[in-house]
């Protein structure tokens, strides 16, 4: 290999930030060089939004299995290999399954993914089969999934790897320490939507950590954003029948709740909520305005940011945001198509094609 290349080859997470990552420290990584997602400049969108702002999009949605969730299943999987796994599960509303199967294919584990029936996104589901996980269907929410997982994790040999499983959030803080790297600094703000509340557990962390270690002037304040239908930490009591189009945060009862309100406050931060409207409208506004297709659940990042701009009660002009855009667009092409008018069609004959486009010289 070329020496002035070497330094540009990205080893995946775990490698480049071994010494910050508690897991098993002999622990041959199981990885897909996830991570070293771009942190884009958003100029279009940031006045789209109707702010005087210096925003980034972390666009995790260029992972491996297509989620920001391959950061702590990288983690995750390397330890359960460690200790002698030879089965994992969990469960997911589609990410996370969708990950969990990539990962366990390559470290050549057996993979048990709980999905709540009808409620999952077309990409998610074809990922979670193609890579070879057993999927089962529940009559039931994320939250039954949820509970019979922890179950079936105590009473067998088989991992859990939800995000309760602390090596997910070791490999998930990774996507704080790599906008601190990018950007010389924590950024002031940091918007993400929340679900089961791994994700702002992990990110404050890292941020924390960063901070600590002299490798950052500051921690930014959170901004999290839940779904209108799904928003039990907004409201402060769990949601018993969670609804939203943003499936990927359709979650009535956080496992890491604590923890987000935690960082929260610590972070003096936000969390609000926003309709499906909004967040259709997000979604929309990113993909045109900047070229950037995320799935509906990442666009509730910038439906809250846009409703916190307007309401003006949170020092945000001025301000340098990064948005977390956590899952890729493709996992949902039926939230695309189900929203934007159908192509128009024509017969392939000129005379038609100019009536469309109505240039002509
Ligand atoms: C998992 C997921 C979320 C929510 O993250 P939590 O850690 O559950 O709060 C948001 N968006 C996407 C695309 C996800 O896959």
């Amino acid at each position: 290999m070329n020496k002035d290349t070497e330094k540009y080859i990205w080893p995946g997470v775990i490698s480049h930030y071994r010494s910050w990552i508690k897991i098993d420290a002999a622990a041959e990584p199981v990885t897909l060089l996830e991570g070293n997602t771009p942190l884009i400049r958003a100029a279009n969108l940031a006045r789209a939004l109707g702010g005087e702002i210096e925003l980034y999009l972390k666009y995790e949605g260029l992972n491996p299995s297509g989620s920001f969730k391959d950061r702590g299943m990288t983690a995750a999987i390397t330890q359960a290999v460690a200790d002698g796994a030879k089965a994992v599960i969990c469960a997911s509303t589609g990410n996370t399954a969708a990950s969990a199967a990539a990962y366990a294919a390559r470290a050549g584990l057996q993979c048990f993914v709980l999905v709540p029936e009808g409620k999952i996104a077309a990409g998610k589901m074809a990922g979670a089969l193609a890579y070879g996980a057993q999927v089962i269907n529940i009559q039931g929410s994320f939250d039954d999934g949820l509970a019979m997982v922890r179950r079936a994790a105590q009473e067998s040999p088989i991992i859990l790897v939800n995000s309760i499983n602390p090596a997910r959030m070791e490999g998930q803080k990774t996507a704080a320490f790599e906008i601190c790297d990018v950007l010389g600094d924590a950024p002031d703000w940091l918007c993400l939507p929340v679900g089961n509340a791994g994700n702002i557990t992990a990110y404050w962390m890292g941020f924390s950590e960063y901070y600590l270690a002299g490798l950052s002037r500051k921690t930014p304040q959170l901004l999290g954003v839940q779904a209108e239908g799904a928003a039990p930490i907004v409201r402060g009591s769990m949601v018993e029948r969670p609804e939203t189009v943003a499936t990927a945060i359709r979650i009535g009862n956080p496992a890491r709740w604590q923890d987000a309100v935690a960082a929260l406050r610590d972070s003096k931060g936000h969390i609000c909520a926003v309709s499906d409207a909004q967040i259709m409208e997000a979604y929309h506004l990113v993909a045109q305005s900047e070229g950037i297709f995320c799935e509906p659940s990442s666009a509730a990042s910038l439906a809250g940011l846009k409703i916190q701009l307007q309401r003006g009660d949170l020092a945000l002009q001025g301000k340098r945001i990064v948005c977390v855009l956590t899952g890729h667009g493709l996992k949902d092409p039926d939230s695309a198509t189900a929203t934007i008018a159908a192509p128009v069609v024509i017969a392939p004959r000129m005379q038609e094609l100019w009536q469309v486009i109505g240039y002509k010289n």
